[in-house]
């Protein structure tokens, strides 16, 4: 039932959910709501199967398929290709709502729930179609200028090339645009993704839908989308007020989540972070409240109450190290990081306004080195050292390096193309520098 692609009934689900509440409570007041224990394990959960999420993510591999339309043909897919025509079902979706057919309103539907569960609006993604897209108004409403689109401008992203808005001559040159009146359009539009959208960003939903057909199947989407969004976000920043003894303003909150991951490229940089903002980490407290664990002291000092807080920032197994690495960072960099959870363990930039966006990037990977070093040894009475983390912070720098060396030779490259020896070898220089100062990042008497 969950693999039709039509809207199914909300009574339906509220049907199951009653069998399922009587099965588990025997008709007693339910202890923990439905919605908890379709929470995956890693975040407290007991990873019961959620049928709406199920629903959703079989329509969502279905759409995937739209992604890559060469890897396999089917033939219902010819038959929404036609429906949706001039449009692709692609770009149907980020469409106002002109259609009747029940499979492609269904489509619809999940495509904005989808988004509205990762906090998004499906309408300025760089994947939204540009033409009858109701967030997209030049004049009075959306439009659609049928010559751009049969030059195969369609989306959003097709205006942008290496994330900045296209010039007028990249545009017209790249979609062979000819005659002076499309300057008007191009001023127009431009003006409105500009004010409205600002520059489109990657995000999980773009990332599933561009793997390949064979891992974009429903369960994956229903992992990712359980861990990411099955979370009560609000919750987590009840917790951290808790522990930080201190109001956290939304506007913050939003952006330490909006930060997440932006400051750090490594994956497991990013991954790390997002657990420890989400507290996805089990702790001895966790543990002992899922009876799965005898008591909740902390595994380290076996004497504090073992809190996430506890375990990876005020055990005195584990204090000094923060202590050592942040005064390292502050050596290193000039900059003084200030020593608390907020800065620390939640990367709170406005703790440090005054640091440029690279320093600041590489304290970032610094902290969450850290932190990945102290859940190396979660469970042990180890404590961490600053020798763990200038181990592993070698290896990440020597990545860096690696990846700037690629990117600097690349633009210099570029630079000596165009006739332009000297600004290469600026950047060549720059780049020496840039690769001492990593070496000889000891600190300093
Ligand atoms: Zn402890």
């Amino acid at each position: 039932m969950m693999m039709l692609p039509i809207t199914i009934p909300p009574a339906i689900f509220k049907k199951y959910d009653d069998i399922v509440k009587q099965f588990l409570w025997e008709g007693k007041k339910a202890r923990i709501t439905l919605s908890k224990l379709c929470t995956p394990k890693e975040r407290g959960g007991l990873g019961l199967p959620d049928p709406r999420l199920y629903g959703i993510s079989f329509e969502i591999a279905k759409l995937a398929k739209y992604w890559k339309p060469t890897e396999n043909r089917l033939d219902w897919m010819d038959i929404e290709n036609e429906l949706c025509s001039p449009f692709s079902p692609k770009e149907k979706l980020s469409q106002r709502n002109d259609t009747t057919n029940p499979i492609l309103v269904h489509s619809k539907e999940i495509w904005a729930k989808v988004h509205q569960m990762y906090r998004l609006s499906h309408y300025v993604q760089p994947y939204a179609s540009l033409w009858s897209n109701p967030a997209i108004h030049v004049g009075k409403g959306p439009v659609y200028w049928k010559q751009w689109h049969s030059r195969d401008i369609c989306t959003i992203g097709d205006l942008y090339k290496n994330g900045q808005f296209m010039s007028y001559e990249e545009l017209t040159g790249q979609f062979k645009l000819e005659g002076k009146q499309h300057f008007w359009r191009y001023l127009q539009i431009r003006d409105c993704l500009k004010s409205r959208i600002g520059n489109p960003s990657e995000n999980y939903i773009m990332e599933y839908m561009k793997m390949p057909l064979e891992r974009c199947t429903a369960s994956q989407f229903y992992k990712l989308t359980n861990l990411l969004v099955s979370g009560e976000s609000t919750n987590v920043k009840l917790l951290w007020q808790r522990d930080l003894e201190t109001n956290v303003a939304q506007e913050k909150w939003l952006d330490v989540l909006a930060g997440c991951g932006k400051y750090v490229r490594e994956a497991w940089g990013k991954f790390k972070q997002y657990k420890i903002i989400h507290r996805l980490y089990h702790t001895p407290v966790r543990l002992h409240t899922m009876k799965l664990l005898n008591d909740n002291k902390c595994w380290k000092c076996k004497t504090g109450l073992g809190t996430l807080l506890h375990c990876i920032w005020k055990c005195t197994l584990v204090a000094p190290f923060w202590v050592k690495v942040v005064d390292f960072l502050s050596e290193w960099s000039g900059v003084t990081v200030p020593l608390t959870p907020a800065m620390c363990l939640l990367g709170d930039r406005s703790q440090i306004p005054n640091a440029s966006k690279r320093t600041f990037s590489v304290i970032m990977v610094g902290l969450v080195t850290a932190s990945r070093v102290i859940l190396r040894h979660w469970k042990t009475v180890v404590s961490p050292s600053l020798k763990d983390w200038l181990d592993a912070m070698v290896e990440t720098a020597s990545y860096v390096v690696c990846m700037s060396m690629y990117v600097r030779m690349y633009e210099s490259m570029l630079c000596r193309l165009k006739g332009n020896t000297e600004d290469g070898m600026s950047l060549w220089e720059h780049f020496w520098n840039y690769t001492k100062t990593d070496k000889n990042s000891g600190p300093r008497d």
